[in-house]
């Protein structure tokens, strides 16, 4: 069943197949081409955020099992089937692997919607295209991308080569989970690594199926495997493993700084950090066609709950327009965002990932309101969904960026309205965060535009848009929000590291 086949079930379709997917999830380890128990037999509970019942139990990978797939992965490396493999030959296997993630796309769909909470929709029309696009993208890259002939005097030839780091460890989060494991393994797996790849334990159930439908595409056994576990345990022991040459994360800012020490206590392995993000939308005074930039605004922190580490949460409104703007954000967004079933396709918000995210994100709205904000709408939950995580859209205003909503980073649907007056206070509040992933800039002036791109301290500036892009774009983050970038072709060029080679010809 294709994406596009997908993305035409209504909402009883998608329940009967939800149904059948939670009869028998797998859930076991991937390592070395089979599914395994975990060695020590721990298991954690996976929970349907919707309605908060355990669909599974899912195999909880220890130091050990991290042992074993590290294992795996380096035999699979040194044997060179993957490692060695001619390009063409390699792009062949990405390649068809991504055509079976979209054969496969309702099994993966309702997992993911099962497991996280996120809407049907949302993955069907959005995350699997992206999951599928990302494969193929990586893919090209392998003939693509060359190594060097440099130029030297004449008795010497100088050659760069780009050759794979070996094992590759991954350790990715729930708010995409296939999307954003993704950006990670195929890039590594494209450029020859083997990896080893700890998913999210909120969501721990696709990137099974991901890695199963990796090797019926031809990819040999070892070379992909998953252990699922608590990030401590697993993802500890993954980023301190001494076989392991670089590890790739997204994840929280604290975590990303946990991963720096680990790699500093273990092989100085190299460490790609994806973290948070507190994104500022600046609306200047000039904002043209105010409808629209208004509809970014709220798409832009209410999609994917807020559970996005780019989204708007800051929303920087020039003085002159603030009370114009502030009605349209009410007038049009309000209820353009309705928590609902995400099993059913006309849904757009779906819960919270659990029920600890949604205490977490409450605590956070109260927090607003005591420290002076003033709430606009929302700040509870929706009275027929009690049973399931889920968190009205909400909208402040009056706030301060000084404020815990306006520093910390909510992931929930929670937008803070802030006044500035002017570019230079539009810079400085922009960029008083410790983050600098993303920012949007909403302006028609020229001069003005370019000194918001020039001044805010973050790896993307969407101007007169939000959100936008494709695989060409490097997505990552300046100051505490990471030091990498995914998609685009650096990303798969950075799972490759240069080897010089220098020829000294004999003279004649
Ligand atoms: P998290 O940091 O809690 O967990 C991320 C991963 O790290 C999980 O797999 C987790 O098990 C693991 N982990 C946790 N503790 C660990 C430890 N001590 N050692 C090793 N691994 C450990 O983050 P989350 O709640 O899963 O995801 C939300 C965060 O991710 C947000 O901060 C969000 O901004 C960020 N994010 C960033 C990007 C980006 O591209 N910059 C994209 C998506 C999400």
């Amino acid at each position: 069943m294709s994406i596009q086949a997908a993305t035409k079930h209504n909402h009883l379709k998608w329940q009967a197949i939800a149904a059948r997917a939670q009869k028998k999830p797998e859930t076991r380890l991937f390592i070395d081409g089979k599914f395994v128990d975990a060695k020590k037999g721990g298991r954690i509970e996976s929970v349907n955020p919707a309605n908060g019942k355990v669909i599974a139990e899912v195999s909880a990978g220890t130091a050990e099992d991290i042992d074993r797939a590290v294992a795996a992965a380096l035999k699979a490396f040194k044997a060179g089937a993957w490692s060695k493999m001619a390009p063409r030959a390699r792009m062949e296997v990405m390649y068809r692997f991504a055509q079976l993630v979209d054969e496969n796309a309702e099994a993966l769909a309702v997992l993911e919607t099962l497991d996280m909470g996120k809407p049907i929709a949302d993955v069907v029309n959005l995350d699997l295209p992206a999951v599928v696009e990302t494969i193929r993208f990586m893919a090209e890259c392998i003939d693509k991308v060359d190594g060097a002939v440099t130029s030297t005097e004449s008795g010497v030839v100088h050659l760069v080569l780009r050759e794979p780091y070996g094992v590759v460890g991954a350790i990715s989060p729930w708010n995409y989970p296939l999307l954003m494991a993704t950006w990670k393994i195929a890039p590594a797996l494209a450029a020859g690594n083997s990896v080893v790849l700890k998913p999210a334990e909120q969501a721990p159930l696709s990137c099974l199926r991901l890695a199963e439908l990796f090797v019926e595409a031809g990819g040999p056994p070892g070379v992909f495997n998953v252990v699922n576990g608590l990030g401590e345990v697993a993802g500890k022991a993954l980023a301190l493993h001494n076989d392991v040459r670089k590890i790739t994360f997204t994840g929280s800012t604290a975590v990303g700084k946990l991963i720096l020490q680990y790699a500093g206590q273990s092989n100085m392995k190299q460490v790609a950090l994806e973290c948070g993000g507190k994104t500022p939308q600046v609306f200047m005074a000039d904002t043209e066609d105010l409808d629209r930039a208004v509809t970014a605004a709220y798409c832009g922190i209410y999609a994917n709950m807020g559970e996005v580490c780019n989204a708007g949460s800051r929303l920087l409104v020039d003085r002159s327009i603030r009370k114009k703007f502030v009605e349209r954000f009410i007038e049009l967004g309000q209820d353009a965002f309705k928590p609902g079933d995400p099993l059913d396709p006309a849904t757009n918000m779906g819960p919270l990932v659990t029920h600890g995210d949604q205490k977490r994100v409450l605590g956070m709205i109260d927090k607003g309101r005591k420290e002076g904000a003033k709430l606009e709408f929302g700040g509870d939950v929706p009275a027929r969904l009690k049973g399931g995580a889920y968190v009205n859209p909400t909208l402040f205003t009056g706030v301060k960026n000084s404020m815990s909503i306006a520093q910390q980073e909510i992931f929930g649907p929670v937008a803070s309205v802030i006044e500035f007056s002017g570019v230079d206070e539009a810079i400085r509040i922009a960029n008083d965060t410790v983050y600098g992933l993303a920012s949007g800039v909403w302006t028609r002036d020229l001069d003005t535009a370019f000194r918001l791109v020039r001044g805010i301290e973050a790896g993307i500036v969407w101007i007169n848009c939000f959100d936008e892009g494709d695989m060409t774009q490097p997505f990552g983050g300046y100051k505490q929000s990471g030091n990498a970038r995914d998609k685009c072709l650096d990303s798969f060029k950075s799972y490759t590291q240069s080897k010089s080679a220098w020829f000294r010809l004999k003279e004649g």
